[in-house]
């Protein structure tokens, strides 16, 4: 009876927070508490970003063109930038201490809801993305330091929770197992073959057994690590962390690095998000442990919400509590306002993730150690 008071109180803060938390009489994420960023004005619509076409100001790094930046709608030497995408954010200066959004997806299907994208709506959402200067780099290249995007480029994380059918679909065709391309996977896919340059990177916290289709779940966590996409850790059965012993908790993060192993056994799960963004005081035994004489490890606890993560090279960083942007759009619309606005906000690379640049003012911000081994420039 206790567990069921605690589900009919779980109930009721989910819909305070956030309104319809309720799908088909399952529960999605929460809000973490406390975790909401300030309410910010409506955003223009979208529009280019704020300097595209550069702005002549000089920037002093040791890369690219004279002034460290591709020329205006150019193409610049050394990557895949296409000629004649429309606007591009050439005239923003790099900044490698700016914010980096970390986008959570839910269902992926035919409508609209507060845990749902449609499937045109995910589609578009990577079009505007690639529109206003984002590329897809790996969760773990962000939490590595390894940020590999074209100078005045900024970086942007795809992540998808609970492994849903609408994400990753496998269609049946003349006895071969071809991917749906109405799921995101597909999605994904095609869009990255008429824009290389974007990206295909992506990590998904599957349930198991993952993606809606049991018979073919080891097939599907094979093809997405071919791809190069990522499976990342979200318990064993969805469990409220907080209420765990550590005994328990090592079974429910242990217990999915347990089954990858016997399919991928080279593959590393290296993250874990939080279900209903809920966890205990002391998370030690979710950083890493060992179940059933399997050890796991993870770099990054990721939050539910509900903004913008820092810079690793910021010394506020913690990976530890890594918050993420709802995919909704409501906070798209918020959030890629936000940094139309203040651009100088964002994490802009420099194009060379052996070296740091940041802006002189910024300088006390810097993480002494996330930048060691590498170059640390500053511009006025
Ligand atoms: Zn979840």
């Amino acid at each position: 009876m206790r567990r069921y008071r605690l589900v009919i109180n779980l109930l009721i803060l989910l819909a305070f927070l956030s309104g319809v938390s309720l799908i088909s009489g399952k529960i999605y994420e929460g809000f973490k508490e406390g975790s909401r960023a300030p309410a910010l004005p409506q955003p223009a619509a979208a529009g280019p970003v704020p300097g595209a076409g550069g702005n002549g100001e000089a920037v002093q790094v040791t890369n690219g063109s004279p002034n460290g930046l591709p020329a205006a709608g150019g193409v610049q030497a050394g990557n895949s930038l296409e000629a004649g995408n429309g606007p591009s954010p050439t005239g923003l200066r790099p900044n490698e201490l700016g914010k980096v959004m970390i986008l959570e997806y839910h269902l992926i299907g035919d409508k609209e809801d507060r845990w749902e994208r449609r499937y045109d709506n995910f589609r578009q959402d990577l079009e505007r993305l690639y529109r206003e200067g984002y590329r897809l780099i790996s969760l773990v290249d962000y939490l590595e330091n390894n940020i590999r995007v074209p100078a005045g480029y900024t970086p942007v994380i795809l992540t998808f929770d609970d492994g849903s059918r609408g994400q990753f679909n496998f269609l049946e065709k003349d006895g071969q197992l071809v991917v749906d391309p109405k799921s995101a996977v597909g999605i994904l896919l095609d869009f990255a073959k008429e824009h290389p340059d974007f990206g295909t990177a992506a990590t998904f916290y599957t349930l198991f057994p993952p993606f809606g289709q049991p018979k073919y779940w080891k097939e599907k966590v094979r093809f997405l690590v071919e791809h190069g996409m990522d499976i990342g850790n979200h318990t064993l059965s969805h469990s409220n962390l907080g209420k765990l012993s550590p005994a328990e908790i090592a079974r429910e993060v242990g217990g999915p690095v347990k089954l990858l192993k016997e399919v991928l056994p080279t593959y590393e799960v290296k993250t874990l998000a939080l279900p209903y963004g809920l966890l205990p005081k002391d998370d030690s035994a979710i950083r890493a442990g060992t179940y059933a004489g399997v050890p796991y490890r993870n770099l990054a606890i990721l939050l539910v919400g509900a903004e913008p993560a820092r810079s690793v090279n910021d010394r506020l960083f913690n990976p530890y509590r890594l918050p993420r942007v709802q995919a909704i759009s409501s906070e798209l619309d918020r959030w890629l306002g936000y940094f139309a606005r203040h651009p100088e906000e964002r994490y802009v690379s420099d194009g060379d993730p052996s070296v740091i640049t940041i802006p002189e003012k910024l300088k006390g911000q810097l993480n002494a150690a996330a930048t060691a081994g590498k170059t640390v420039q500053t511009y006025r």
